[in-house]
């Protein structure tokens, strides 16, 4: 496959840099630190055109490619997990859902609002006793004339209290196994939606990750996005999307490590040479890049067969499986060869080390991403929930592997 970028992709990598080294590199230490991304700066990534990059114009977008903004996503995660982060979630997942599935009239009103920064959105699936085993999520919404009535709790929930809407997962009718799980679109200040506590993290320490809370919430029928029945499977290939892209933050993140250690280690001198003149390092960068380049050959290729920004689950599996480790792999590397100074909150190794941790966790462990690849090759579902009586309906690894 030749991924060769076009005038085109050369010119948006090119202003996307300029943008992250500008607005974006300066202050990514700080928004670490204080544990927090000012709505300002969100603001100036939908202002640059970074959200709703692959939507219909009508609805605001850009109309480029999936692979155009995996490279914008990649780019600025060389610099800021978080920005990155905050481009994934308006323009894969929980949007993509509502321009893939939901109605003409939530389109038209969600996503313009969501493209232009106006409102932001997160992605509500993961559930204190569900995260692997999404399917076995307890979220209850009951149809009552007009209005859905939620109760539940959500944990791990990224932007929790700090944007306008959440996509919520949640079981209908009471409806055992992946048939009684749909998604409904909630607001915030809607009665009976509650903020739970923040839950501190490791790393990605601007975004606030945390639990939601649902209390006899009602909210209007219109409001349906996914309708249970056939719908956890709809919902869970607009989600692969969200993976992927999640997999071209890893990438962006390790290369960002990269590049630093190397300019380091190549200005470092240590018994009268620079450290790149000795063979141990030389040979760590040969694999860091062996890694990256390998890394990103998975991305790109499950990035230019995607169908809008629905990838195929057996690519997206492989690139976020490889990229989560790769990453781990690269930073820790990256963190080796700069010795002391690594380890210092002088440079962004070190966080870049916190940051690159949760993607064998988040958007599906690497686990489940192993299971669903092996599913795949051996040309069958392998059940995973203990209750095998229940395997059509339960923990089958294509119903159960989640995450955000
Ligand atoms: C930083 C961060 C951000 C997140 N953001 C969101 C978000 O925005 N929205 C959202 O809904 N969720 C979000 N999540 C939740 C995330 O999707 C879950 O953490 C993930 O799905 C794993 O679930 P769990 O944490 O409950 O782990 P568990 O499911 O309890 O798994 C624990 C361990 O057991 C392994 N395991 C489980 N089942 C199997 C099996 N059958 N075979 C082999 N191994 C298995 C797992 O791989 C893992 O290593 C986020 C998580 C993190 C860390």
């Amino acid at each position: 496959m030749n991924f060769d970028q076009t005038e085109q992709q050369r010119a948006l990598v090119a202003a996307t840099r300029k943008f992250a080294e500008r607005e974006i590199a300066p202050l990514a230490a700080r928004w670490d630190e204080e544990e927090h991304i000012p709505r300002d700066h969100i603001q100036k990534l939908a202002d640059a055109g970074f959200f709703g990059l692959t939507f219909p114009e009508k609805y605001g977008g850009r109309e480029r490619a999936t692979l155009d903004a995996i490279l914008v996503v990649e780019e600025v995660a060389r610099h800021c997990s978080i920005s990155a982060r905050l481009i994934v979630d308006h323009n894969f997942g929980a949007v993509d859902t509502i321009l893939n599935f939901g109605t003409e009239e939530q389109r038209r009103r969600v996503l313009p609002a969501v493209v232009s920064g106006e409102k932001l959105i997160s992605i509500g699936m993961t559930e204190p006793d569900a995260g692997s085993a999404l399917v076995d999520l307890k979220t209850a919404a009951m149809q009552e004339g007009d209005w859905i009535r939620i109760n539940g709790h959500k944990r791990w929930i990224t932007g929790a209290g700090e944007r306008e809407y959440t996509l919520v997962y949640a079981r209908f009718e009471e409806i055992s196994g992946s048939e009684g799980i749909g998604a409904v679109l909630v607001e915030m200040g809607t009665p009976g939606f509650q903020i739970g506590r923040r839950i501190p993290t490791l790393g990605v320490r601007g975004l606030r990750e945390g639990e939601l809370i649902f209390q006899d919430a009602l909210v209007p029928k219109n409001i349906l996005v996914v309708p249970p029945g056939t719908g956890f499977r709809l919902l869970m290939s607009a989600y692969n999307g969200q993976r992927l892209a999640a997999s071209a933050v890893a990438l962006g993140i390790a290369q960002g490590a990269f590049d630093y250690a190397l300019a380091y280690a190549d200005r470092r001198e240590q018994f009268g040479q620079r450290i790149t003149d000795f063979q141990a390092i030389q040979f760590k960068i040969a694999d860091m890049i062996i890694d990256l380049e390998a890394a990103r050959y998975l991305v790109y290729r499950a990035a230019s067969s995607a169908v809008g920004a629905i990838s195929d689950r057996m690519e997206t599996s492989l690139a976020k499986t490889y990229t989560s480790e790769m990453a781990i792999r690269v930073t820790g590397a990256a963190l080796q060869m700069m010795g002391g100074e690594g380890y210092s909150r002088e440079h962004p190794i070190e966080r870049m080390c916190r940051d690159a941790r949760m993607f064998t966790l988040a958007g599906g462990s690497t686990e489940m991403q192993r299971l669903a690849i092996a599913s795949h090759v051996l040309g069958r579902r392998l059940p995973q929930h203990r209750d095998t009586l229940n395997s059509a309906e339960l923990g089958m690894v294509e119903h159960s592997d989640e995450g955000g």
